[in-house]
C-alpha cells in the first residue's frame, strides 16, 4: 500500500490530539508501512522521554513552535517565502521613509502577534519546566508565548515584539500602548488594513505606507523601535553568554521547531556537540542541525510535546507498546 496519501502519521495522530500510544497507532494504522513509520517515531519519542526524565534539559525553540498559534514560520515547511526584505538596523535608524513603511507593516502585523495565544507546545514546555526537568529555555521567537504559557527565566535571544524601546533614552514601554497611539494617529490606515486582510494576499502599496504617521517616545521625543534584534544588529552579548552557559551545563539540548538556518541558533547546537552534550531535535521537515542530533523527530510539536509532558508528569501511565 502506497505511502503518504491516506492518513500518514500526521493525519492519524490528528484523530487523537495529544495522544501517542500503542493503542492509537494500532487502531489508526491499517497499512503496514504506515505502522513502521509511526513506530519509528514512537520509539524515538520514547527515547526522548527517557532523556528528558534524566533532567538537565535546555530548550532552544524557534518559529515552528509558534505556528500552531497562527504566527507564520517564514522558513519552515508551512511558511511562505518572506515577501518583503527584512528591515536592517541601519535602514531603520537612517532612512525615515524605510522607517515609516516598516512601522506601517509592523503595526498591521501586530494584529496577528498581539492576538496570538500560546499553544499546546508552549504549555507542554511550561509543564516540563514545572516538573523540574528543564534547566533553561532559550528562544529565537519574539512573540513572548513561552512566558504567556507560564514558563519563566526565558532567554529571548532576539528580543520581544511586545516591548518597545526608545533608542535615545532607553525607556521600555508596552507594545499595546504604542499600538493604541498608532491607531489614534492613523484612523484612515485602519480602514485600508481591514480591506487588505480580507483579500488575504496583498501588500500595502507604497502610497498607503507613506501616509502612515509614526509616533515618538513620550518621555524624550526620541526614536522608538520594537525591542527586537534586527538584521545587521548583534544579539546582546549578555544573552549570548547566558545561553552558552546554559547549554554548557546541560545534559540534553532539545531543539524545538527550528530549522537552525541562522547561526544565531545553530551555534548552540555546535557548542553542545563540541562539549559532548547530546542533542535532540523535534521539528517538521529537515534542519541544518540534523547531522549533529542524536535524535531527530520529524513530527508535530503539538502532539509530541504534550505527550512528553504528560508522561513526565506521570499522568500517562500506559507504556508505549509495539
Ligand atoms: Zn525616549
Amino acid at each position: 500500500m502506497g505511502g503518504a496519501a491516506a492518513g500518514g502519521p500526521l493525519g492519524e495522530w490528528g484523530t487523537a490530539p495529544g495522544r501517542l500510544t500503542g493503542v492509537t497507532i494500532a487502531a489508526a494504522g491499517p497499512a503496514r508501512d504506515h505502522c513502521c513509520v509511526d513506530l519509528q517515531v514512537v520509539e524515538q519519542v520514547a527515547e526522548l522521554g527517557a532523556w528528558i526524565s534524566e533532567g538537565g534539559v535546555v530548550i532552544l525553540s524557534g518559529a515552528g513552535l509558534s505556528t500552531d498559534s497562527g504566527i507564520p514560520d517564514y522558513r519552515g515547511p508551512s511558511g511562505s517565502a518572506r515577501r518583503s526584505t527584512p528591515m536592517t538596523y541601519q535602514a531603520f535608524t537612517r532612512d525615515p521613509v524605510a522607517r515609516r513603511r516598516y512601522w506601517a507593516r509592523s503595526h498591521l502585523g501586530w494584529r496577528t502577534i498581539g492576538e496570538a495565544f500560546p499553544n499546546d507546545g508552549h504549555r507542554a514546555v511550561a509543564a516540563l519546566q514545572g516538573c523540574g526537568v528543564i534547566d533553561g529555555i532559550i528562544t529565537q521567537n519574539v512573540d513572548g508565548l513561552h512566558q504567556a504559557a507560564g514558563a519563566s527565566g526565558v532567554v529571548e535571544l532576539h528580543g520581544n515584539l511586545t516591548r518597545i524601546v526608545c533608542l535615545d533614552c532607553g525607556d521600555l514601554t508596552a507594545r499595546e500602548a504604542l499600538a493604541a497611539r498608532l491607531d489614534e494617529a492613523n484612523p484612515a490606515f485602519d480602514a485600508a488594513a481591514v480591506a487588505i486582510n480580507a483579500d488575504g494576499d496583498a501588500e500595502l502599496d507604497d502610497t498607503d505606507l507613506d501616509r502612515f504617521t509614526v509616533v515618538d517616545c513620550l518621555s524624550c521625543g526620541g526614536m522608538l523601535k520594537p525591542d527586537v534584534v534586527y538584521f545587521g544588529e548583534t544579539v546582546p552579548p549578555e544573552r549570548v553568554s547566558r545561553s552558552f552557559a546554559l547549554v554548557g551545563n546541560a545534559r540534553t539540548l532539545l531543539v524545538l521547531g527550528s530549522s537552525l538556518t541562522v547561526m544565531s541558533g545553530r551555534r548552540f547546537v555546535l557548542r553542545a556537540v563540541k562539549e559532548g552534550i547530546r542533542v535532540a531535535i523535534v521539528n517538521r521537515g529537515v534542519t541544518r542541525g540534523e547531522p549533529y542530533a542524536g535524535l531527530h523527530i520529524d513530527a508535530p510539536l503539538g502532539i509530541v510535546l504534550p505527550h512528553l509532558a504528560g508522561e513526565t508528569a506521570g499522568e500517562m501511565s500506559a507504556p508505549i507498546r509495539i
